[in-house]
């Protein structure tokens, strides 16, 4: 009779872990039982297909560098560890009969594509990186050992991800070099309705705390810029209250510790990965910076079309109107009011026709008069950016808000932690892990993963 799958487990040596499932009193308790049994029976059959295939003859290759022979210098230990554990076995080795410098070879590494000093997989590497993309690093750690059956520090976690972070880095450069040199990058490949929506951009500065020159973790902390660009595509949906909602249909982000000219480059390199000269429409979202707009004038001008954030624009209105109309007056309220309105449904002209009308009076208070100068000059500067009843018509957003709570994501949820001080190429390896990961990038950086282990 044959035996059963039970039985076999029985008397292999999963005994212990066997009956652990076959007497769990509850379900949960089976479960978790199971998944030890699973673990441990994936260990034991990788084991014993490897010593198959460890005690079959070897064909030895030939010296690198004299081209003499391998010859056999026996057994040696093998050890790596993936998510469901560290697996354990002996394979021959070999040496050169010359003694030439080329260490020890092993032919059956070479053959499972094993790195000489590999003692991890791509697998877990990855899922602890993206682990530590989310959360700090002792979190990471704590998560994996918790996700998985495998224990690594925080300090390990750290390690990989400055290795993969620099490899995110150089592969970077490489594009933006390319690019400098006329040649642009692939384009991504994007769903037909996702190329049909209107591409929207956008940019901010979010502040970083890092350490003080050659400081330690603890130590002063220094505060410094970090410039965010977003591209964006939203549906946008009429509600039966004829409010315009957007939903956000797909989001690349691109940052830089660094200024706006360093940012530069990279957003145009991921607006041409973006189509951006095949999309339906491009707008430019972004509030008053003038090194924002700079950067749009620069690199957009001709492809978009400029909106000016909505309610920056009516803040500075109102920051005109207090001064104008004596703070905080029904008479303020209501002017401020009716010029919402008109920048809103109608247009800015109005409003500024207005404005000049009170400037040209000669009984102004030279505070007032400086305050409808600011208001003007901005309006003016801005006029082109101001046609939000037009935003209206073709349905297009008019607060940047949307841009700048992604550019504030993308820092701040995993950078301005309690007590955190980074050093540069700290942030910049987990800063390009963390982009690869928000632009649905990251398993291209660790391609040679398999799905699961
Ligand atoms: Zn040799």
């Amino acid at each position: 009779m044959q035996k059963t799958l039970m039985e076999h487990l029985r008397e292999s040596e999963l005994a212990q872990q066997w009956q652990a499932v076959e007497t769990a009193a509850t379900l949960e308790a089976m479960m978790a039982a199971a998944w030890v049994l699973a673990r441990a029976l994936v260990l034991l059959l990788m084991r014993q297909v490897l010593e198959a295939r460890a005690a079959q003859p070897v064909s030895w290759p030939h010296c690198e560098a004299c081209g003499r022979r391998l010859r056999s210098k026996g057994w040696a230990r093998r050890q790596w560890t993936g998510v469901v554990g560290t697996l354990k076995w002996q394979r021959r080795v070999g040496r050169c009969p010359s003694g030439c410098n080329i260490g020890q070879v092993a032919p059956l590494d070479r053959a499972l594509g094993l790195e000489a000093y590999a003692r991890t997989s791509v697998g877990l590497k990855e899922r602890a990186c993206l682990l530590a993309v989310l959360v700090p690093f002792d979190l990471a750690a704590r998560l994996l050992a918790r996700l998985t059956a495998v224990e690594v520090s925080a300090g390990g976690i750290w390690s990989w991800v400055q290795a993969r972070g620099c490899q995110a880095i150089v592969q970077l450069d490489k594009e933006l070099a390319r690019l400098a040199a006329g040649e642009p990058p692939a384009p991504e490949v994007l769903a037909a309705e996702v190329a049909a929506l209107p591409l929207m951009l956008g940019a901010d500065g979010v502040k970083v705390p890092f350490r003080a020159h050659g400081g330690h973790p603890g130590g002063a902390i220094a505060w410094r810029e970090v410039k965010v660009g977003v591209l964006a595509r939203f549906d946008q949906r009429v509600q039966e209250s004829g409010k315009p909602v957007f939903t956000l249909k797909q989001r690349r982000v691109v940052a830089v510790l660094g200024n706006i000219e360093a940012l530069k480059p990279r957003l145009w390199l991921e607006a041409l990965r973006q189509s951006i000269e095949q999309a339906p429409r491009v707008v430019w979202l972004s509030d008053g910076g003038t090194g924002l707009w700079r950067v749009f004038r620069e690199l957009f001008g001709g492809l978009a079309t400029g909106i000016l954030d909505f309610y920056h624009a009516v803040q500075n209105v109102w920051k005109a109107v207090k001064v104008w109309k004596d703070g905080r007056s029904r008479r303020a309220r209501t002017w401020w009011q009716w010029a919402r309105r008109r920048m809103r449904y109608g247009t800015v002209d109005d409003v500024l026709v207005e404005l000049y009308v009170e400037r040209a009076k000669e009984s102004l208070r030279p505070a007032v008069r400086q305050a409808l100068e600011n208001l003007c000059a901005y309006l003016e500067t801005h006029r082109e950016h101001l046609d939000y009843a037009r935003c209206r018509r073709e349905g297009l957003p008019i607060g940047s808000g949307c841009m700048e709570s992604a550019c504030k994501w993308l820092i701040q949820q995993r950078f301005k932690g309690v007590g955190m001080r980074w050093s540069e190429s700290g942030f910049n390896h987990l800063l390009h892990l963390r982009l690869a990961w928000a632009n649905e990038r990251f398993d291209s950086l660790f391609a040679c993963a398999s799905p699961n282990l």
